[in-house]
Formats: C-alpha cells, sequence, structure tokens
C-alpha cells in the first residue's frame, strides 16, 4: 500500500469518488461456486429460519409507491438506478451467501412507506432513510441523505403522492455524511435563515462531520470502494447490498450550520407543534448522534445506533475504533426510554412495531455487543490474541438466531477484532510481530524458502481444491505480493476472493473480497477522488482542518534541513495563521503575519480551500490574479512544493 505522489496541496474528504477501472490486470470475470462453497452456503440456509416472514412483512408495511428511473447528476452521471437490484428475486443463488440474499431482499423494498400517521420514510434513494414528520405547518425531515440529488429526488417524490407541504423543520441524527450530506436539496441556507427553520443536531455535529475523515480521507475514501463495492456490477457475482442498504449515492455534499444542538443525556422539545424528546449518544456509533422519541405518537428513532444489523465497532474502510462498552450501554437507556413505545424507526433499513418486539430488538443489540466485548476482554486476559479470538468468539444460540443483529454490515470477527485494539492496540505481544518485515520482503523470502512463487501457486492450488480458501489467500498474497509478474498467482487468488465473498454473510466482506478479484483482474482504479462534490461541505470545514491535513502531507525526508515561513492571510474570515517548517514539521498558528516570513500568500478561504483541496491547481493558483504574493514567490512554490499530495488509488491487493 505505498503511493504519495509529489505534487501540491493534500487533504480530501469523507466518501469516495474515484475513477473507475482501467484495464491494467490479468483480466477474466468472476467465477461459479465451488462445491465448498455450494455445501456452506447450503448449511447456512438450514440453520437459519430464512422463511420467518415478520421482516418481509415489515419491510412492506406501509407502502405507497415506488419511484422508477434513475437519479442522475448535472453532468448525466447515473447516481441512483432505481432497476439495478432487481435481479434479487426468488431463492438466493449459489454464488450468494443465503442469508446476505434474504436481507438484500428486504433493503431491496424501496419507495415511499406509511410508518404511521404523519410519519413517512423514504427508503431506497440512496443507502439511508429520509423520514418525514408531519407539523403543524409542514414536514419535519430527518436526515436528508448522502447527495442533493437523491433527498431533491425523494423529497420531490414525496410531494408527488402526500401533496406539497414546506420543510419546516430538518432533524441530523447524527454526523456521518449519508444523513447530512443531501440537505442543501431539501432546504436553502436562505430559506433557514428567511423562515427560522430549526436545524436540528447532536452537539459536536459540524466539527466532527466536517472533519472526520479529513486528515485520513484519501484513504478512507479508497478503501471505501471495498467496503460499499462501487464499482462492483449489481449481480448475482457482484454487488447485492451494502448491509445498511443499497447504494451510497456519490453526488454533491453539502453542510448547513446546525441552530439547535441536543447536549443532554434527555431534552425534551417541541417542534413545529410536534412534542420530542431527545437524547445526545455520542461516541458510540458516531462521535456525534442523537436519538429521539416522540411519544403522542409511541414512537422511537433509534438512529443509527440501531439498525437492522450488526454494526461496525471497526469499519472495514478504516476509523478510529468505537467503543462497544458504551454502545451496550445506550441501548440499556434506550430499553428504558422505549417502554411506552409501540414504533421503532432508525436511519437505516426498516422499522419494528410492537412493544414486545421492539424491546426484543433492543436488547438483542445491547448483548451482542455486550457479548462481543466481554468474551473479548475474558480471552484477552487469557493471553489470546487479536489473530485468535476471532476464530473463539461464537455467539449464543439466543443471540445468533436474531436476524436483526446478524453480521449483515459489522461482522463478529471484525468487532471481536476492534475490542482488541480499543483496549490493547494492534500489537499481540509477540515480540516476533514487534518489528516483522514489510509485507513484500517477507513474501520473497518465503517464496525462495518454498521454491518460487509457481510452487506456492500449486500448493495454493491443492488448499483451494480441498476448499481451504483463508490458506490459499495467504499463500497467494505471498505469491502476488513477492513476485508480481506471476499471472498465475492473480488469477488463482482472485478466483479465491470470488469463493469467499460468494460465502461471505456480511455485505461489506462480500463486497470488499469481490472488489479485490476485481482489482486483481483488472487493475486498481485509473484515478482517484475528486473533491469538487465535497465543496459545500469543505467551505464549511474549519481551517485549523485543512492546515492540519497539509502539515500531514509534508514531505518529512525533502523537508530536511528546510527553514521556510509563509504567512497566511485570509481576507474574507479576516485572519491570518503564520505556518513555517522546522525539524522537518510543518507548524502553524493563528497569530499577525510575521515579518521575517519568506513570503505572505493573502486570499480568500473560498480559494485556499479549492487549493487545498486540489481543485485549483497550486501553481496556476499562485500565478493568478486572485490572491496577492509579497515576499518571494519561488519560496512560495518550495513551500507548497514540500508537500505530497495523495492520488488516491493507491493498489491494495496487487502490490
Ligand atoms: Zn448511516
Amino acid at each position: 500500500m505505498k503511493i504519495t505522489k509529489r505534487n501540491a496541496a493534500l487533504l480530501t474528504a469523507l466518501l469516495v469518488l474515484a475513477g473507475c477501472s482501467k484495464n491494467s490486470g490479468i483480466g477474466g470475470s468472476a467465477g461459479d461456486a465451488s462445491p465448498t462453497t455450494l455445501a456452506a452456503n447450503a448449511q447456512f440456509a438450514k440453520d437459519l429460519k430464512l422463511d420467518d416472514p415478520q421482516d418481509f412483512e415489515d419491510a412492506k408495511r406501509g407502502f405507497i409507491a415506488k419511484p422508477s428511473g434513475k437519479i442522475t447528476m448535472a453532468d448525466g452521471t447515473v447516481l441512483k438506478d432505481f432497476d439495478a437490484y432487481n435481479f434479487l428475486a426468488g431463492p438466493a443463488p449459489d454464488t450468494v451467501n443465503p442469508s446476505l440474499w434474504r436481507h438484500a431482499q428486504l433493503n431491496a423494498n424501496y419507495g415511499l412507506f406509511k410508518v404511521t400517521d404523519g410519519v413517512y420514510q423514504l427508503r431506497g434513494f440512496d443507502i439511508a432513510n429520509l423520514t418525514i414528520i408531519e407539523g403543524k405547518t409542514g414536514w419535519i425531515l430527518v436526515d436528508p441523505l448522502t447527495a442533493r440529488e437523491t433527498s431533491a429526488a425523494a423529497l420531490a417524490f414525496a410531494r408527488e403522492q402526500l401533496g406539497n407541504k414546506p420543510v419546516s423543520a430538518v432533524i441530523i441524527t447524527h454526523a456521518h455524511a449519508d444523513h447530512f450530506g443531501g440537505v442543501l436539496g431539501v432546504v436553502t441556507p436562505q430559506e433557514v435563515a428567511e423562515r427560522k427553520i430549526p436545524v436540528v443536531a447532536p452537539a459536536g455535529f459540524l466539527e466532527e462531520a466536517t472533519s472526520e475523515n479529513v486528515l485520513v480521507g484519501t484513504g478512507m475514501a479508497r478503501r471505501s470502494l471495498y467496503q460499499f463495492g462501487r464499482d462492483l456490477p449489481r449481480s448475482a457475482k457482484g454487488n447485492v447490498d451494502t448491509g445498511l442498504g443499497k447504494d451510497v449515492a456519490y453526488g454533491a455534499i453539502g453542510i448547513l450550520p446546525p441552530n439547535w444542538l441536543i447536549y443532554k443525556p434527555t431534552q425534551p422539545m417541541q417542534i413545529d407543534g410536534v412534542d420530542f424528546v431527545f437524547h445526545n449518544v455520542p461516541s458510540a456509533e458516531c462521535p456525534a448522534e442523537l436519538t429521539f422519541s416522540i411519544p403522542a405518537k409511541k414512537l422511537y428513532d433509534g438512529a443509527e445506533n440501531l439498525s437492522q444489523t450488526m454494526h461496525n465497532l471497526l469499519p472495514v474502510r478504516g476509523a478510529k475504533v468505537r467503543d462497544a462498552l458504551r454502545w451496550s450501554n445506550y441501548m440499556d437507556q434506550a430499553l428504558e426510554q422505549t417502554q411506552d413505545a409501540e414504533i421503532y424507526i432508525g436511519s437505516h433499513n426498516w422499522p419494528v412495531w410492537g412493544k414486545a418486539n421492539i424491546q426484543k430488538f433492543i436488547t438483542m443489540h445491547r448483548d451482542v455487543y455486550k457479548y462481543t466485548h466481554d468474551q473479548t476482554v475474558r480471552l484477552i486476559n487469557a493471553g489470546y490474541t487479536i489473530k485468535e479470538i476471532p476464530d473463539m468468539v461464537k455467539l449464543p444460540k439466543s443471540l445468533e438466531s436474531f436476524f436483526g443483529a446478524r453480521g449483515y454490515y459489522g461482522d463478529l470477527r471484525h468487532n471481536v477484532k476492534a475490542v482488541y485494539q480499543f483496549y490493547m492496540g494492534n500489537y499481540d505481544g509477540n515480540p516476533a510481530n514487534l518489528n516483522p518485515l514489510p509485507p513484500q520482503e517477507s513474501a520473497k523470502h518465503y517464496l525462495e524458502l518454498i521454491g518460487g512463487s509457481d510452487k506456492a501457486v500449486a500448493a495454493a492450488q491443492t488448499a483451494y481444491d480441498k476448499g481451504d480458501y483463508r490458506w490459499a489467500a495467504e499463500l497467494l498474497n505471498h505469491a502476488v505480493f513477492g513476485d508480481p509478474a506471476n499471472k498465475a498467482a492473480k488469477e488463482l487468488l482472485a478466483k479465491t476472493y470470488d469463493q469467499m465473498g460468494y460465502m461471505a454473510e456480511a455485505a461489506t466482506w462480500r463486497n470488499s473480497y469481490l472488489a479485490a478479484a476485481q482489482e486483481l483482474r483488472n487493475g486498481p482504479p485509473a484515478k482517484g477522488p475528486s473533491k469538487a462534490t465535497l465543496m459545500e461541505m469543505l467551505l464549511q470545514t474549519p481551517i485549523e482542518r485543512f492546515l492540519e491535513a497539509m502539515a500531514a502531507g509534508l514531505n518529512g525526508p525533502d523537508a530536511e534541513g528546510k527553514n521556510l515561513k509563509v504567512n497566511l492571510v485570509l481576507t474574507d474570515l479576516k485572519e491570518s495563521y503564520v505556518l513555517w517548517i522546522d525539524n522537518a514539521v510543518l507548524h502553524f498558528k493563528n497569530a499577525p503575519p510575521a515579518a521575517d516570513a519568506n513570503a505572505t500568500l493573502t486570499l480568500t478561504r473560498d480559494i485556499f480551500v479549492k487549493m487545498i483541496a486540489g481543485t485549483a491547481g497550486v501553481k496556476d493558483t499562485l500565478l493568478s490574479d486572485d490572491l496577492k504574493v509579497s515576499g518571494s514567490k519561488i519560496d512560495l512554490v518550495r513551500f507548497f512544493s514540500l508537500i505530497d499530495k495523495a492520488p488516491g488509488n493507491f493498489p491494495i491487493v496487487t502490490k
């Protein structure tokens, strides 16, 4: 996983947006299910009551109408094709885990649904749900999706079906982009100001929303292509679901600063004539998150702390690890808060009706996280490590048999590693792993020992034929990393990942394996993320976050021995920063321009953000009339040329 091409700026942000694949791999296409895969999937079908009708009834309940066609961006890029998942009908094909197939079918129920009197949900316009609550004067919208295009389409569809009501308030449950990025598609900042529209969010929302992924956004965006399977075909040999819903809409992402914050554990509030009770539940699923009840409707919205799947304690794309114990404790509180609830809704998937069903739903989630936490801790204290415990922890039957908390998005083994990492870090305590060789080097040594990559492929073929895919993948990964020219190794590794994907119950694992196979065959994406669609959000991001990200892009070896100081004057913000390089570290402070600086750069926030986000070239910007440079232009160019820009399309499985 090497990258870093010299250039200028850096930065990035939330989601992905990498370009399409260039054919630089070995070619070929996804294979059929092997006998081992067929047997494993048949066992799943036998062990689980897949024909349990309750979830199917709930996922369809209250259906009003469904949209057709596609949602596109202004340039014609398709963000959502409502027909893309039409193949999800009938019994599970050989190439999809039957439990995941069932879940994928449930998530394929899209359209407008009536949840109860005065409460509607738009599902399947994006990965998350847009909820409408009727107020006295208009609609209170909860979680306006990822992109301006999808939220606008969802609202327009609701108006077609339910009549043309104005938006009277917006509630954003948490700081992940799939719940706020589309806000500018449903209201404008002018409307919010003129009509005094409440925009309700949890405390810390703006800071978390704009910064969570800025620093390592490029790496996360690249890896999220695996988790969400964005570039996979929608088919029985490709993407069938993400666990939380269907596609993430990679459209125009925006943000609105909230004007009402929820900061107390329990905070009653009336919005447009509707009495809400909000709960601030930070640092479990998201650093800033709220849940709420509407007592008069006996309704509880669990936001994303509660979905129809086990969630991630650590996403496959990478993130800061989440606190399983705190999450479980929030579920305990939710049990108290939902004593009278007859309806549960959430930010993803479908609702639950009936007091007993809701209490069971929450209890199961509480206990899945607590069991995962406690059993991992027990085994840590018994001396087991991050590579052993995932194979040791199995859920008890009572938890395992509950579909609503099975691992369709999160995965128990990955969550066990997350708990280990939360307390102990990645190191297992064994000094053999204190300073191990990097993967390419150790792979070369293994191949020497085995007698070359062809021998490794032959041994892996034997493992593959026996259905031992984990061992085959390990061997073949050494063969590919140690001898990237060996085409047979890549072919067999791709075939192995096909099978691992076909067997996976978690959509995130399936997508990861199948994306890996696709990249072995077709090469990594030709282009990395573009930040152009994130600009509305980036312009709300505090300047310090860009400067931190800029500092983290400084090429240390190149900066060694260099001492440069630059003043940054942001005319519209009436703020200035002094940036300087010392000990190969880029420092900054909010201060008046320094007299001894090599250069002073005077510009607007807008131009600075575009320059740093890479949507405007640094050299072009520095030479343009949009900014003023005093002092040495050469030093300024030297300063910016020390900052790497990661292209964001680094190889993951090919070298
Ligand atoms: Zn979400």
